[in-house]
């Protein structure tokens, strides 16, 4: 840590995104304490993780796997409410990356040809003025090397409204319409598609089944940052 970035530190103070505490200057995000206590999940190629449990009914799905708990009592949640509602999409590719170097060292993105985020709707899109999936979906591409593959499955209209959604729900709701807008980009490949946090499981079921049906040949994995046990 340069004094240039000391003097950063002390003038513009930045805190911990999990308990509130005022980082040092060498910690990001998180202080070292929250980053030691963060809920990670483990991945066994042998065994079957809790995305998987979710996704097993989606016969074109190869592999799944969450980096972490995702708990809305938790303290941790604020990471991802940074990520996906106060402007700070890095947040999530800074993670995204923590959880795909863990994942790389087990075998898990063996065979994968590219990384598809999850859209969302224009409109949505427009009034974010980011898709957080895609800064999720950067974070794994810059370890293990592959493309983001953006606009190949796009996300046509809003359905369902969020307000009046409970607290997992509005993380997990299908609102919109999946299309694949570029089969043949996809066609005979391994995927990988990138989600925040998956509760039911039903947006990323109804994405899988909407490139299944117009892509020939496809094969899908699945990484989220979250999940919840419901
Ligand atoms: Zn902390």
């Amino acid at each position: 840590m340069n004094l240039w970035n000391s003097v950063l530190d002390f003038l513009l103070p930045r805190y911990c995104k999990v308990c509130g505490r005022r980082l040092d200057a060498g910690e990001v995000h998180m202080c070292v304490p929250c980053f030691l206590g963060m809920p990670c999940l483990d991945y066994d190629m042998n065994g079957l993780s809790p995305a998987e449990k979710i996704l097993m009914t989606e016969r074109q799905v190869v592999r799944a796997a969450s980096m972490m708990q995702y708990d809305k009592d938790s303290h941790y949640r604020n990471l991802l409410y940074n990520m996906k509602y106060y402007n700070k999409p890095k947040v999530g590719t800074w993670l995204a990356g923590i959880g795909a170097r863990r994942l790389q060292s087990k075998g898990f993105f063996e065979g994968v040809d590219c990384i598809v985020p999850v859209p969302l709707s224009k409109r949505k899109q427009r009034r974010r003025g980011y898709n957080q999936c895609s800064f999720i979906a950067r974070g794994v591409s810059g370890v293990i090397g592959l493309p983001v593959v953006e606009n190949a499955v796009v996300r046509d209209v809003e359905k369902v409204r969020q307000a009046g959604l409970g607290k997992y729900q509005r993380w997990d709701n299908a609102e919109g319409l999946f299309r694949v807008a570029e089969p043949g980009v996809l066609a005979g490949r391994h995927i990988l598609l990138v989600d925040d946090v998956m509760t039911t499981g039903s947006t990323l079921c109804s994405m899988i089944e909407t490139i299944a049906a117009a892509v020939p040949d496809i094969k899908i994995s699945v990484f989220t940052l979250g999940i919840v046990e419901v």
